[in-house]
């Protein structure tokens, strides 16, 4: 075998990844697609999957489906796993990466953006990673990746509901890998701080004043790339990663 054969770690996975069609999500289709995976893509928007599916299928020799489901819906999450599923005859990884925030202060809460807030960060992540993990259970072992947050391990300011979602998806998160473990389930949170997306460059690049204060914590003294989660990512889904279980990874430069 030549030494310029490409590494690829995931070669025979198949994959579901939620929000999938931009930011973090789309990041981590391409290092999955470059590591062999067969992917589900999926977010509310199926037309934003359509071309990034079709370019990594040619791109990676990959199969590549979409799926557009809203996680909000209080359905959706309990059947996702088996409909995507089905699409792909059989799956064994699970990235819970879709969420979404609402900053704002305590004082200034609506209860609207809590309650949106714990529906997709929480509540849908967590029914979505329990079916997944009962039937990678059944098939025998997969992993599940929870797409966390640095805010799930120390409190962040105008992150109230955020915070506590994705506190309690870690929580679930180890929940699955204690239970599910000796099943051949592995479950596992990165914990990244802020990562320079669209959004984020939006929210803390282009705002010095505001992205100061939390870079003088970051011993790296600057925010994450989405290609530095996407390698956790590719990693804790590998064989490299097998004894790895119930693991919170800080992708953060230090901060935690
Ligand atoms: P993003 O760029 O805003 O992308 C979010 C993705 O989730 C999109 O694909 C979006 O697609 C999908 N989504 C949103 N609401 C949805 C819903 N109701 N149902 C289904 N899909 C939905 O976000 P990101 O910055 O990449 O963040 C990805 C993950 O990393 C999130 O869980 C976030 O909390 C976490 N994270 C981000 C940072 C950061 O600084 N960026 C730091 C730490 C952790 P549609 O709009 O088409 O549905």
């Amino acid at each position: 075998m030549s030494s310029e054969q490409p590494h690829r770690p995931l070669l025979g996975r198949k994959a579901l990844i939620t929000g999938a069609s931009r930011g973090i999500g789309a990041d981590i289709a391409r290092a999955y697609a470059a590591a062999g995976a067969d992917l589900v893509l999926t977010a509310r928007d199926g037309s934003a999957l359509e071309e990034p599916a079709a370019r990594l299928a040619a791109e990676h020799g990959v199969r590549t489906v979409v799926l557009a489901a809203d996680l909000a819906d209080p359905d959706v999450p309990g059947r996702l796993w088996a409909e995507a599923s089905g699409l792909m005859d059989g799956l064994d990884v699970l990235v819970n990466n879709a969420g979404l925030s609402h900053p704002e202060t305590v004082e200034a809460l609506e209860t609207a953006h809590f309650d949106e807030t714990l529906q997709v960060n929480l509540r849908a992540p967590a029914l979505l990673a329990a079916r997944a993990g009962a039937a990678m259970a059944e098939s025998g072992g997969g992993a599940i990746l929870t797409i966390a947050s640095a805010a799930a391990l120390r409190p962040l300011a105008e992150h109230y509901a955020y915070s506590t979602a994705k506190a309690g998806l870690v929580m679930a998160t180890r929940t699955l890998a204690l239970e599910l473990g000796e099943r051949g389930v592995r479950a596992n949170s990165i914990c990244p701080t802020v990562v320079l997306t669209d959004m984020g460059q939006k929210v803390w690049g282009e705002q010095p004043a505001k992205a100061a204060p939390m870079l003088a914590r970051i011993p790296q003294s600057r925010f994450a790339q989405p290609r530095e989660v996407s390698d956790v990512a590719v990693w804790l889904a590998s064989d490299a990663a097998s004894m790895v279980n119930g693991a919170e990874i800080p992708v953060d430069g230090g901060y935690l």
